[in-house]
């Protein structure tokens, strides 16, 4: 199923049908479902039984092998530790992992490249005909992901598609694609949902305070979604009671009570809260915290405007080295003793 806010790029989209493009790029903000999208599009593509409005039936063989994950006229390339997250199985490449025996898993962290390895399978798969003699489709996301040697040898199957393959590429940042695997797609943007639209669809799955995670969420709602089951909402929450108090905010119980978290993510925090503040100084709106707007009001009319460049200018260059193993609790401590002089 696609969500409520995509009835209408469903809709759009089927015009495309008598003329369907072999390479389509479904790009727009991160998390608003682009990839559930893409996959419900592939089974519309596959179903032998389709709707007139495109829709898959649900029932036919195709539909049953696509759900069940095992349709031999379709891959889904994704980064591993993408794969891992989705519960998204990569076909042949994880019975061969698991082959291996788990020991190599646990020594390396699952990339987040989609690697030359995956696309090589990917031409064996395309240059093979149609096991149903319908379409063969491969979706791939994001495709932000594919490091330089896998987007090369991809392109090269983008400029001379075989017939009847499909592509279905999402993006969220589409300007890190490569301007030539760009040109060789069909672009289809996909807006943000209406906050209305979210805020119901929020509600509806028992989300509390939907407008303000939404908000926090840069208005993408399965991003709020992720928030309000996020387990450390707790520490966040307290963290930004420890950034509304300004120049009474305790460096060093920053540092203890966060050192456990991850550092990027304890930056994407603060990062958040300064963009904030720095809205509230050139009057413009709260744009992540709304709920927070009044404390905000007083830190901005309290901090020094020369000192907030250069702190931003801190936190970017931390952000920058965020994966390196460090001392997290010094690196709070030391973060958030340069936020409260801030406001010396
Ligand atoms: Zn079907």
């Amino acid at each position: 199923m696609i969500y409520p806010w995509q009835a209408d790029d469903w809709n759009r989209l089927q015009q495309l049908r008598d003329h369907w493009p072999h390479a389509l790029l479904l790009h727009g903000q991160a998390g608003i479902g682009k990839l559930r999208f893409a996959q419900h599009l592939a089974q519309g593509l596959l179903c032998e039984d389709r709707r007139d409005n495109g829709e898959p039936c649900g029932a036919c063989v195709a539909c049953n092998w696509f759900t069940q994950g095992n349709h031999p006229d379709y891959r889904i390339v994704v980064p591993e530790a993408l794969a891992a997250e989705a519960g998204i199985g990569n076909g042949a490449d994880e019975k061969a992992e698991k082959a291996d025996g788990d020991e190599g898993k646990k020594t390396r962290a699952p990339s987040k490249e989609i690697k030359i390895e995956q696309i090589r399978g990917l031409l064996d798969f395309v240059g093979v005909g149609s096991h149903r003699g319908g379409a063969r489709v491969v979706v791939l996301a994001p495709a932000e992901a594919l490091n330089i040697a896998a987007a090369n040898a991809l392109l090269k199957t983008l400029e001379e598609p075989p017939a009847g393959v499909v592509f279905l590429m999402v993006s969220a940042r589409i300007d890190r694609l490569l301007p030539t695997i760009i040109s060789r797609c069909r672009q289809w943007p996909m807006s943000l949902p209406a906050p209305q639209v979210s805020t119901q669809w929020l509600a509806a799955q028992g989300v509390a305070e939907a407008p303000a995670l939404l908000a926090e969420a840069g208005g993408a709602p399965l991003t709020a979604l992720a928030l309000a089951s996020d387990e450390n909402r707790t520490l966040r929450d307290w963290t930004l009671k420890q950034l509304a108090a300004g120049p009474e905010c305790d460096a060093f119980a920053c540092g203890e009570a966060l050192q456990k978290l991850p550092v990027p993510l304890v930056l994407g925090w603060l990062q958040r809260w300064m963009y904030d503040l720095l809205a509230q100084r050139t009057a413009g709106a709260p744009r992540y915290f709304p709920q927070a707007s009044a404390a905000l009001t007083r830190c901005a009319s309290q901090a020094d405007a020369s000192a907030f460049a250069r702190f931003m200018r801190a936190v970017t260059r931390q952000r920058a080295v965020e994966n390196h193993p460090l001392n997290a609790r010094l690196v709070f401590e030391e973060l958030f003793l340069g936020y409260r002089e801030l406001f010396a």
